[in-house]
């Protein structure tokens, strides 16, 4: 069995889309890239999907700034 965790990734612009985390990655910077302008790196893609699919308290507030 090889079940593939999917994610999906919003923007304030209303976009939405829906993938597994390279799909959702690629997409999100190709997104920024045209729609806004912005250079998103995988590595703060990546950030925004976790935060948001993990509902845990914020125990890393030390490692902020
Ligand atoms: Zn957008």
């Amino acid at each position: 069995m090889d079940v593939v965790r999917q994610f999906t990734n919003r923007c304030a612009c209303g976009w939405e889309f829906r993938g597994t985390e390279d799909e959702v990655v690629d997409a999100t910077i190709d997104h920024g890239r045209r729609i806004h302008n912005m250079e998103a790196t995988p590595e703060e893609v990546l950030a925004a999907l976790h935060e948001a699919a993990t509902t845990t308290d914020p125990t890393d507030e030390a490692a902020a700034g």
